[in-house]
């Protein structure tokens, strides 16, 4: 597959923190899932599912953006306070539409009584339901509604994310296992290609934005006396980072030896490894928008 350029592609960056632009970032990861899909014939299905998915995101965003914010002000990241941490009261108007249009487009690819399932479900979300899955509770969406409307919440919030200048400030030693700018999981880390070359990043599996944190650091608890690194031959260029103090792990994409490869994409597509790392003891600390499961 042609590489879509890793963490260079056009987009916004400060000094820590990197925002690709929308439409390439959905085009490359639709392109990756088939190309992953072609290669996994077990997961086909479902990597294609997931493809048609970003296929909606990118068509969505470009027949409706999210209107311009009434005011320019940067958005202040400070490492501490998440500036579009999500909270009661926020305006659903936007997502729900999306949401709406995107069940009517995936409905006539669905068997009947799925497609009549997942509509009710959906029908009935409100802001509780939005609260609860994007804190993981997915008991109000299931398994089956949960990656649709991730799916319309993460395009408004990734819009939202990059509508206003980012004004970030410094602050050493702070922690980083969570989005500076909406305080959702990451999905992966990346040690990034040119022109970041070997910096490590961590995407947000909400708003779409990369976050600088060191390499060997723990990036759920901060610690770095026990942590080791794990791969499995089938799951090439990837490689999971594991801590001994609070027993987590989480994927390390190394985008330096194949631009290629996307952070939610090749999550989703590398499960034997997870599989791997639960049998050393090891928990997922990421979080795959796609992967939603009952535990
Ligand atoms: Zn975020
Ligand atoms: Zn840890």
């Amino acid at each position: 597959m042609e590489a879509a350029g890793g963490l260079a592609s056009p987009g916004r960056q400060t000094s820590s923190i990197i925002q690709m632009e929308l439409p390439t970032l959905y085009a490359w990861r639709g392109q990756r899932l088939r190309a992953l899909a072609a290669g996994k014939k077990a997961m086909a299905a479902y990597l294609l599912f997931a493809a048609g998915l970003v296929d909606w995101q990118r068509a969505w965003l470009e027949k409706e953006p999210l209107p311009p914010p009434d005011s320019p002000a940067p958005l202040a990241v400070d490492w501490q306070n998440r500036p579009l941490a999500p909270t009661s009261g926020m305006e659903t108007g936007y997502w729900r539409a999306a949401l709406d249009d995107l069940l009517a487009s995936c409905a006539d690819k669905l068997a009947a009584n799925r497609a009549a399932n997942l509509t009710k479900k959906i029908a009935a979300i409100d802001e509780a339901a939005v609260l609860a899955l994007l804190a993981g509770d997915i008991t109000l969406t299931g398994t089956d509604g949960a990656p649709f409307l991730w799916a319309a919440l993460s395009l408004y919030w990734a819009q939202w994310a990059r509508a206003r200048p980012l004004a970030v400030r410094e602050l050493v030693g702070a922690a980083r296992d969570l989005c500076p700018l909406c305080g959702a999981a990451p999905v992966a880390a990346v040690v990034a290609a040119h022109p970041h070359d070997g910096l490590r990043y961590l995407r947000c599996s909400l708003c779409e934005s990369d976050w600088r944190l060191v390499r060997a650091q723990c990036s759920a608890c901060g610690q770095s006396g026990k942590l080791r690194y794990w791969s499995v031959d089938e799951e090439k260029g990837i490689h999971s980072e594991s801590c001994g103090d609070c027993m987590s792990h989480l994927k390390i994409l190394e985008q330096n030896n194949n631009p290629g490869l996307e952070p939610l994409a090749d999550d989703l597509a590398s499960l034997s490894l997870d599989a791997f790392m639960e049998e050393q003891g090891f928990a997922r600390s990421g979080l795959n928008p796609f992967l939603f499961s009952e535990h």
